[in-house]
C-alpha cells in the first residue's frame, strides 16, 4: 500500500541511533548536553504542551525530571538533537481522579513547576494533533516505559532486574538473563465481499461503535492464518486470499497492528457472543455516510486508529 506509512504513528524516519545505546560515555554526554530534550511520562500519560498541541519536551536539568525512578530511555537523534523519555510516575499531584489508569481518562494533570499550557494527558486523545515525528517519539516513549513499568522482575528467576542499553534491555543480576521490550502483533482486517466490508462491535463498546475485526497473532501462526482464524471464530465467515496493507505501532500498551485485507469466500454471519455483540456487512455507500457522521445506525472508527485509516483508503480506492 503506497500510503501505508501515513497512518498515525507511521514511520517518520527517526534515527534511533541504536549503536549509541551501549556506549555509556556517549549516553552520559548526551544527558549533559543542554540541547538534549527529555519527555516525561506520568502513569502512562505523556506531557503535552503548547497550542497547537505538541509533545512536552523539557531540558535535561528540569527539576520536574527529579522524581524519576529509573534512568531515561534514549529514543534517538531527531535532526541531530538527542531525545530521551523518562517515567516520573513517582510524582504525586494534589488530586488523582479515579479515571487515571482506566480505558477512558479525559483528565489532565498540571505540574506546579511547569507553565499552564503543559499537561499530562491520554495519548489517544492527543495523537492526531502531533506531527509524524512527535507521534513516533511519543509512541516509542510510552511503549518502552510501559514495558519497564511492568517488567521490573526477571521472568526466568524472579529477581529484580535493571535497565541497561539506555533502556532497550533489562538485565538480571542473579541469573544473567537479558530481556527485550516486547511488541505484540495484532491482525486487523478489512474483510471484503464484493461491495461490502465486514464490521463488528465488542460487548461494552460505546453505542453504535463498530470497527474492523482484530485479534492477537498466536505463537506458531502466520499473519494470514491469524486473519482467517479470527474472522472464522468471531463471525463464521470464511476468508480466502489475505494480503498485507499497512502497520501501526499501538502503544496501548504494546501492540503492533498489522492491517490486512481478506477476500471473504462466504457471507453468512454467526456471531460468537463471547467475542462480539454484533457483526454485519456494510456497503461502500453506507460506509461513506457513516464516515461522514451522517448515519444513525453506526459511528465511525476513531480518527487516528488504523481501522479508520484502512476504511478511508478503501473508500478512496487507495489500497494499492
Ligand atoms: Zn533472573
Amino acid at each position: 500500500m503506497r500510503i501505508a506509512e501515513t497512518v498515525t504513528f507511521g514511520g517518520s524516519g527517526l534515527d534511533r541511533a541504536a549503536h549509541l545505546r551501549g556506549d555509556a560515555q556517549a549516553v552520559e554526554g548526551m544527558l549533559r548536553d543542554p540541547a538534549t530534550r527529555v519527555l516525561p511520562v506520568w502513569r502512562g500519560k505523556p506531557l503535552f504542551a503548547g497550542d497547537p498541541r505538541g509533545a512536552g519536551w523539557l531540558s535535561v536539568g528540569d527539576p520536574v525530571l527529579g522524581s524519576a525512578d529509573e534512568a531515561p530511555v534514549f529514543l534517538g537523534l531527531d535532526e541531530g538533537v538527542p531525545r530521551f523519555a523518562v517515567d516520573i510516575s513517582g510524582w504525586q499531584p494534589e488530586e488523582v481522579p479515579d479515571t487515571v489508569g482506566a480505558f477512558f481518562d479525559p483528565s489532565e494533570q498540571r505540574h506546579p513547576l511547569l507553565p499552564p499550557d503543559h499537561a499530562f494527558g491520554e495519548l489517544r486523545a492527543n495523537m492526531t494533533r502531533l506531527s509524524p515525528r512527535a507521534a513516533e517519539l511519543v509512541a516509542t516513549a510510552k511503549a518502552v516505559l510501559g514495558w519497564h513499568e511492568t517488567h521490573g522482575f526477571c521472568a526466568r528467576c524472579g529477581a529484580r532486574s535493571r535497565m541497561i542499553e539506555a533502556g532497550w534491555q533489562r538485565h538480571c543480576p542473579d541469573c544473567g538473563a537479558r530481556h527485550f521490550p516486547r511488541t505484540d502483533p495484532v491482525v486487523i482486517m478489512l474483510i471484503l465481499s464484493g461491495n461490502d466490508v465486514l464490521m463488528g462491535r465488542s460487548p461494552g463498546w460505546p453505542e453504535g461503535m463498530y470497527s474492523l475485526l482484530a485479534g492477537f497473532v498466536e505463537p506458531g501462526e502466520t499473519v494470514e492464518a491469524a486473519v482467517r482464524r479470527e474472522v472464522r471464530e468471531e463471525t463464521g465467515v470464511e476468508v480466502g486470499h489475505v494480503g498485507y496493507l499497512a502497520s501501526q505501532p499501538w502503544p496501548f500498551p504494546a501492540s503492533l497492528m498489522l492491517g490486512c485485507r481478506g477476500e471473504a469466500s462466504s457471507r453468512t454471519i454467526r456471531v460468537d457472543p463471547v467475542e462480539l455483540e454484533d457483526a454485519r456487512w456494510v456497503s461502500r455507500e453506507e460506509m461513506l455516510e457513516i464516515v461522514a457522521g451522517r448515519s444513525d445506525a453506526m459511528k465511525p472508527a476513531r480518527q487516528g486508529a488504523i481501522a479508520r485509516f484502512l476504511i478511508e483508503a478503501w473508500l478512496a480506492d487507495r489500497l494499492e
